[in-house]
């Protein structure tokens, strides 16, 4: 790309490059302050901007119409300094090596703000898997486990669910890996159906967490749940349950939206409408005929607003325009770091993305937990563990903000990385 391209003419093959470098980009600068202020020199930086391991593969499938196709896959592992990586698998047309890279520290920092025993990893094929079928997505699975296999495995790196990847695929994942090793591993994997080893709980764990972080942000800000008027954008797995979670704890859920638009009543919505009705992509604005934008959604009056869709969504020319006093990012990235400093500067709580959307991943070690040890938890005692590190990680990052006057993504920043610096240090690697 030549530095002179205007954004206006990118191809959006070019503009999705671009975006995931700076996904990538962004992440090394935010862990660069964050190392220089927990003071920690360069080498440190030098280690931990980078992941340690990535795996590129090729992956023959054959078709239902008899082909070979040929599918690139990734592995990223960031640091296992702490312990075995962890992260989830994506499938997608527009996986790449930045992307991968990028999500793999975001594991690590989100492993380090929930304290868990992981460092962070990731992967993803690229492959557009609502072109195919149930049988060649099987067989494109088994063959990314066979393909990565040598540096997976539940003492090394764990994969879970990610973007277009469910139980079914964690269960054939898991099934191959278990036929490799030649006995059963069910903490190879997590996100995996309850029948074979999952967790109560892990469906709306990602949800319940920012649901958790929500109610901690609420405090700070001294405003009651009760009657808050909330915003979401996106009525996926993690928007639509949050709406649910927050409606039935008294809020008021005055706009909602999905990718081609939003609704909005300031007497709130009626949730479990929307939840009937919705499909299984989470759309249901084609059933309405007074839309909004997503970017009017965004900017509509209210308390509480929770970016639940996709990436770069508050960016510095819409920052100044949000009305909500706390704004808590449920997808991931989607706050500019620009306007992370104008929302900061405005006086808004922003509680960042490694932090709200935790609860998946707390959620999954509590699978593997229980995967390790035989024994199984009920729903409310996964809920019970989950709120106590949502709680605990919150606070943790809340008072590093205070005391260093940062804001809340630089010690979230702080909080994750410090875990693996230290470890990386008394190993002797630094
Ligand atoms: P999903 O695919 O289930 O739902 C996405 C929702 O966003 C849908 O309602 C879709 O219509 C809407 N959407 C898509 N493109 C949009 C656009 N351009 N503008 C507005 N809305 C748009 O996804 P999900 O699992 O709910 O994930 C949502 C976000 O949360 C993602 O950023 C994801 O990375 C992040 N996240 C999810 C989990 C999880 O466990 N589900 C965990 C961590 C982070």
């Amino acid at each position: 790309m030549s530095a002179t391209t205007s954004i206006d003419t990118l191809t959006k093959e070019t503009q999705e490059e671009k975006e995931s470098l700076n996904l990538f980009y962004s992440t090394q600068t935010v862990i660069q302050k964050a190392l220089a202020k927990l003071g920690y020199n360069n080498e440190m930086f030098e280690l931990l901007k980078e992941p340690i391991r990535l795996l590129t593969v090729r992956i023959p499938v054959r078709m239902d119409d008899g082909s070979v196709k040929i599918f690139t896959g990734y592995r990223s592992q960031h640091n296992d300094s702490v312990g075995p990586t962890k992260g989830g698998v994506r499938f997608h047309p527009e996986v790449n090596e930045e992307e991968v890279k990028a999500l793999s520290i975001w594991m690590s920092l989100k492993c380090g703000i929930t304290n868990l025993p992981y460092g962070g990893g990731k992967g993803g094929i690229m492959c557009d898997p609502k072109q195919m079928s149930f049988r060649e997505l099987e067989r494109l699975s088994r063959g990314y486990v066979r393909a990565i296999s040598q540096v997976v495995g539940p003492t090394k790196d764990i994969p879970a669910p990610d973007v277009y990847t469910n139980s079914q695929i964690m269960a054939w994942m898991m099934d191959e890996y278990s036929r490799l090793r030649e006995f059963d591993s069910p903490g190879f994997i997590t996100g995996k159906p309850l029948v074979l080893g999952g967790s109560q709980g892990r469906e709306t764990a990602t949800a319940r967490g920012v649901t958790i972080c929500i109610d901690e942000a609420v405090k700070k800000k001294g405003i009651e749940l009760k009657g808050a008027r909330v915003v979401i954008q996106g009525f996926g797995n993690a928007g639509s349950y949050l709406a649910k979670f927050l409606h039935d704890a008294g809020a008021k859920i005055v706009g909602v939206s999905d990718v081609y638009g939003g609704i909005h009543d300031p007497n709130g919505l009626d949730i479990d409408y929307l939840l009937d009705r919705r499909d299984s992509f989470g759309t249901f604005s084609k059933l309405f005929d007074n839309t909004i934008s997503n970017q009017e959604l965004l900017e509509l009056d209210c308390d509480i607003l929770v970016p639940a869709a996709i990436s770069n969504q508050i960016t510095a020319k819409n920052a100044h325009n949000i009305k909500a006093s706390i704004v808590v990012e449920a997808a991931n990235g989607p706050t500019t770091l620009e306007a992370t400093h104008i929302l900061t500067d405005r006086g808004i709580l922003l509680v960042p993305d490694i932090l709200a959307s935790a609860g998946g991943v707390t959620v999954s070690y509590f699978e593997w937990v229980q995967n390790n040890q035989g024994y199984y938890w009920s729903e409310q005692e996964v809920e019970e563990k989950l709120c106590k590190v949502m709680v605990n990680s919150f606070d943790n990052i809340y008072q590093t903000a205070q005391s260093h006057k940062v804001d809340m993504r630089l010690a979230a920043y702080m909080v994750g990385i410090k875990k693996v610096a230290e470890a990386s240090q008394f190993r002797g690697w630094v």
